[in-house]
């Protein structure tokens, strides 16, 4: 066996298999999605236990032993446990760690979408109470890191001016009304002028609480990734 190695990781899922193993799935920071198994991990007093929970961010060092990781240690940044204190604010973080889990891929790194599951989790963890504006936030950046992103400053298809603008999933943006694919709901100015200032900067920002932006973008979302997600459901029943 060789050095451990060392890996800064958030907990997307965790999974109790045999009688006191957990299975983690972690997004690694250097090595994008990484499965570890903690050995031990939901007995009573395990030493990680509170790093084997889901949402628990911080540097694990993982030991490779034919193919396979096992946790070796962990300093645990945060187990983010005020996530878990209402049911609302849990599913919020559920349906970012869902996404991930679609989207991240082993040995690809996607530090940009890291740090914004990461600003995301400790705008939960911090409280923040407007849960669809900051799922919002996430879902803009996630788009743009992981796909397409959401066209938002010109027609998607023909570039020109946004004159009754609509939020075209299909086409991947706003598009001017001669060129939205029909059925497209209308976007306000005040919309997409939250969505635009929300993506300023490096730094996740929730979109402000504006009606309706949520809502397109689970559209853009679902679209993108061609499929639906109950977590979204699941997230909206709660609210
Ligand atoms: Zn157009």
């Amino acid at each position: 066996m060789g050095f451990p190695l060392k890996l800064n990781a958030i907990v997307l899922q965790s999974v109790n298999y045999r009688d006191h193993d957990r299975m983690l799935t972690l997004f690694t920071r250097e090595q994008g999605r990484v499965e570890a198994s903690a050995r031990g991990a939901h007995k009573t007093g395990s030493r990680y236990m509170a790093a084997s929970t889901q949402f628990a961010m911080g540097e694990y060092l993982l030991r490779e032993s034919g193919g396979r990781y096992t946790l070796a240690g962990c300093t645990l940044d945060s187990a983010h446990y005020a996530i878990r204190e209402t049911p609302t604010r849990l599913a919020c973080a559920a349906l970012l760690a869902r996404l991930c889990l679609e989207t991240v891929q082993e040995g690809e790194p996607n530090e940009p979408l890291f740090l914004t599951l990461l600003q995301a989790l400790a705008y939960l963890e911090n409280g923040y109470e407007d849960l669809k504006g900051l799922a919002a936030g996430f879902l803009l950046r996630f788009l743009h890191l992981n796909g397409q992103g959401v066209v938002l400053d010109r027609c998607v298809q023909c570039g020109g001016p946004l004159k009754d603008a609509r939020f075209d999933y299909m086409k991947g943006g706003l598009a001017c009304a001669e060129h939205a694919t029909p059925g497209s709901l209308p976007a306000t100015r005040e919309q997409v002028f939250a969505l635009r200032r929300a993506l300023q900067g490096d730094r996740f920002r929730p979109v402000e609480s504006v009606p309706g932006c949520y809502e397109a973008l689970r559209g853009f979302t679902e679209y993108q990734l061609d499929r639906r997600f109950s977590a979204f459901d699941y997230f909206e029943n709660l609210l």
